[in-house]
């Protein structure tokens, strides 16, 4: 039987429910440091390599502390996000900005903090330089097209909304020459949650082919590749984790040969992820309220599509524990489900497991990333608080469920506004 540990016992998850009731979300700072360190060492031979990491994933200011620790920067795809790097005391090349659709205030927020915008589209070198001014570093958001396929989450590049075609970066890169822009960066993602590690290489070889293009075509020297994000987790516990060495070394052998060959060297190599810096690191801790028999078998939580939408947005896998009870039998068949008034509120349909009673503690897995930050409150369903378990064991509350004076915080009980129209 495949399983996946825990990093509590029975005794130390039930501890944490007496103080905080279920369902919470809690993140393994240890092993989420260790992972960090992992990373950074894997590209140490490339001089300025730098993980920005998506701030989405889980958008909390103590996880990016920890982060921060490790040298990380933070990539940004939104207001709010630059807003929580600028209360953090982050600046300059510490952030990124990759964001989509992107208004005037959010690059002017970008530029004020010094960040490194990444632009999305041809159309915004006009946009940043008659509302806001170019900065002095400009980022390239590339496209590859037919080059290179997508995956599932983001699809085929050719129908994905983000960056620009190839012909638009080398008329982009000399806009931006013109426009007197000091240094340059270029950008690609399109795929999300890839486990294939030659993926990245091939990644970092469409990029390393632009920039010596855009050194022959506009006599631009890139200082830096971001590579994006996507590096996929093993949700399934048959699953294999990227190796990190075996990309670093795939992507070096191509810096040697494509780079310093060609006197481009230093390259700068970006990343920006954020599934595989958190994601395997947070845990949805969760009780199953009732168990429920008609045409099948239904544990009901206390958690819901609040708490974690993957499963009912893209039919994601998230491996399923209950605590205490994951060397018994899997041998009973249950939907697993949330208390929306949504079928598709489930977090596991035919999922084989050891029989259930009400009040047991379920984990559901991987929740560290693209969880509690996907959440929303359709049908009042208030967001749960978030803890961390840090490396000598005490558990914290990095962030407090939300209470229903907070769902309603928005709407006033005592009377209507009224517009002059
Ligand atoms: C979502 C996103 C990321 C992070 O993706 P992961 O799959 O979490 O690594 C990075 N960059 C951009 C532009 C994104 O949209």
């Amino acid at each position: 039987m495949a399983t996946k540990n825990l990093p509590f016992s029975k005794e130390q998850i039930e501890k944490i429910i007496e103080s905080n009731p279920t369902p919470f979300h809690i993140y393994d700072e240890k092993a989420m440091r260790e992972n960090a360190r992992y990373f950074k060492n894997a590209f140490s031979w490339n001089e300025g390599f730098k993980e920005y990491y998506a701030i989405k994933a889980a958008p909390n200011p103590y996880l990016m502390k920890i982060l921060i620790e490790e040298g990380f920067g933070i990539d940004c795809s939104s207001t709010a996000e630059l807003e929580l790097a600028k209360r953090l005391g982050m600046s300059g090349d510490e952030i990124m900005l990759t964001s989509n659709d992107t208004p005037a205030s959010e690059f002017q927020l970008a530029k004020d903090l010094g960040a490194i915008i990444n632009l999305d589209d041809i159309s915004h070198i006009d946009f940043v330089d008659k509302y806001v001014g170019l900065p002095d570093t400009i980022c390239l958001r590339y496209n590859p097209g037919d080059l290179k396929q997508g995956n599932l989450i983001i699809g085929h590049p050719e129908e994905a909304k983000y960056g620009f075609t190839h012909e638009q970066m080398i008329e982009g890169y000399n806009i931006l020459k013109e426009k007197g822009i000091k240094h340059y960066g270029v950008h690609t993602m399109v795929a999300s949650n890839e486990l294939d590690p030659d993926y990245f290489i091939e990644t970092a070889e469409i990029l390393f082919k632009l920039i010596i293009e855009v050194k022959d075509k506009t006599g631009i020297k890139i200082e830096f590749a971001n590579l994006g994000g996507g590096i996929g987790i093993p949700y399934k516990p048959e699953d294999k984790a990227v190796d990190l060495e075996y990309v670093s070394a795939g992507i070096k052998k191509l810096y040697d040969e494509m780079i310093v060959t060609n006197g481009l060297a230093p390259l700068k190599l970006f990343f920006e992820s954020g599934r595989m810096i958190t994601g395997p690191y947070g845990y949805l801790v969760t009780k199953v309220r009732h168990i429920k028999h008609t045409f099948k078998q239904f544990a009901g939580l206390d958690a819901s599509m609040a708490n974690l939408m993957r499963p009912a947005l893209y039919g994601a896998y998230h491996h399923i524990s209950v605590v205490g009870k994951q060397h018994l039998p899997h041998n009973v068949n249950y939907d697993v489900t949330g208390s929306l008034c949504e079928n598709n509120d489930k977090f596991a349909i035919d999922r084989m497991l050891p029989e259930l009673q009400p009040d047991d503690i379920i984990v559901i897995h991987d929740a560290g990333a693209h969880g509690h930050s996907m959440g929303f409150n359709y049908n009042g369903k208030l967001r749960s608080a978030e803890l961390l378990l840090r490396e000598n064991g005490r558990v914290f509350e990095i962030r407090r469920a939300e209470t229903l004076e907070d769902h309603f915080v928005t709407l006033d009980f005592d009377g209507l506004k009224e517009f002059a129209v």
